[in-house]
């Protein structure tokens, strides 16, 4: 689960982590309101979505209009804001659709001598938490790790003691930090680890992380995503998904307990079990199509469950063709086809679809599908199947 920028900073502030004072604005007065309330001199202006790139993004509407922007008064504040309230941001990461800005953080303008970049993830080749520093802060990291790896440190530290001082310091040391802010750092970097593990964080990344012009160390960014697993045991930070952030129909999918995931392809598949979805997506890429997505409706799926998945897939324009894939187990190939007829009759399925059926109770569902008079194309084994879908497209 991400969070807002916004959200990772007051949860930052919870654990004692210094950030930048700023203020949340939903409309253009509270902006201006905002810039005053922070001493009326040097304030940024930041657009609150699910990405990041938005200091180089422009917004559809205005194409002039950055992201994030530097303001010196409150009206300029509130001409920007009204320039990006209600307005979509494009950026590296939101893809062409862009996303729509409803929340600015108004926030503290700093004097920055320097911006690092810190990040924790979990390496999971190593099994172990990871921190990750670089004096190549405020840049676009991936492309740092490819043409220069060597500016990226690393130190894994233990899931249970933390990030000793000592590490936090010989990364002090090789960023080249002189001074007070050796000290800073040592707190900041043990700070930041410990919230990754006490949040079950699968990743926090600080990018810009400045260092001050008086040499203290503050976040001016913040991306925070949170383990789903493990947020069972944090209903608190639950509460701080912004369903408008995510694709509706893996909501809509969730709900149904389906595991949905929109690409960009035009050929949509149902299959059950995720091992399975993967290689389906796998034998149509190798025939020359792009899946429109990955769709797990589970071991033991019932009729409703899988109705909703074919409304689910349906509802993606993009979609011209439907590969269904199931290996009958627990799940039953009559179950797939008692929904499938369904579909057709109640959502009405216009695109060609293939079939193809093994397990349980397979005979049973062959019939009805041949009995029921419909134009469906079935395949006698995956490869059948994923060429004829592809070549019906
Ligand atoms: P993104 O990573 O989405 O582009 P950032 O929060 O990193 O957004 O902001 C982009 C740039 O804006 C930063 O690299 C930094 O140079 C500048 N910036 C952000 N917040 C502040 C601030 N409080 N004071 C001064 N400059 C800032
Ligand atoms: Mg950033």
């Amino acid at each position: 689960m991400k969070i807002h920028e916004f959200q990772a900073k007051q949860l930052f502030a919870q654990a004692g982590i210094v950030v930048p004072q700023s203020v949340v604005a939903k409309t253009p007065d509270e902006a201006a309101a905002a810039f005053e309330k922070l001493g009326g001199s040097l304030a940024v202006v930041k657009s609150q979505i699910h990405a990041g790139g938005r200091g180089k993004g422009r917004f559809k509407e205005q194409p002039e209009q950055a992201g994030v922007v530097l303001v010196r008064s409150a009206d300029e504040a509130r001409a920007n804001a009204a320039k990006m309230l209600g307005n979509t941001l494009v950026t590296i990461q939101t893809g062409d659709e862009g996303k729509q800005v409803q929340t600015l953080l108004v926030e503290a303008g700093l004097n920055i001598a320097r911006e690092l970049y810190l990040a924790v993830v979990i390496d999971r080749e190593v099994g172990k938490p990871l921190l990750m520093v670089s004096s190549e802060g405020g840049m676009d990291i991936e492309e740092v790790a490819e043409k220069t790896p060597e500016k990226i440190l690393k130190e894994h530290f233990d899931a249970d003691a933390g990030l000793f001082p000592f590490q936090a310091r010989k990364l002090a040391f090789a960023l080249g930090l002189e001074g007070n802010s050796i000290r800073h750092a040592e707190k900041l970097f043990r700070q930041v680890c410990q919230f990754f593990l006490d949040q079950d964080c699968s990743m926090a990344e600080i990018n810009p992380l400045v260092v001050t012009k008086e040499g203290d160390l503050i976040p001016l960014d913040a991306k925070i995503m949170f383990d789903d697993n493990a947020l069972f045991r944090h209903k608190d930070l639950v509460e701080l998904r912004d369903l408008s952030e995510e694709e509706p129909m893996e909501v809509a999918a969730q709900n149904s307990g389906l595991s949905y995931v929109k690409l960009d392809g035009n050929l949509g598949c149902l299959v059950n079990g995720a091992g399975l979805a993967m290689s389906t997506m796998d034998i149509i890429k190798y025939h020359g199509g792009e899946p429109a997505n990955f769709l797990d409706v589970g071991g033991g799926a019932n009729v409703d469950q899988v109705t909703e998945a074919f409304r689910i897939i349906l509802a993606d324009p993009n979609v011209k063709g439907v590969l269904v894939n199931i290996f009958g187990g627990i799940m039953k190939c009559d179950t797939i086809v008692t929904a499938l007829l369904a579909a057709y009759d109640n959502i009405g399925i216009t695109v060609p679809l293939v079939v193809r059926l093994e397990g349980t109770n397979v005979e049973l569902a062959r019939k009805m599908l041949a009995d029921s008079g419909k134009k469906i194309v079935t395949g006698t084994d995956l490869t059948d199947a994923a060429k004829k879908a592809v070549s019906a497209i």
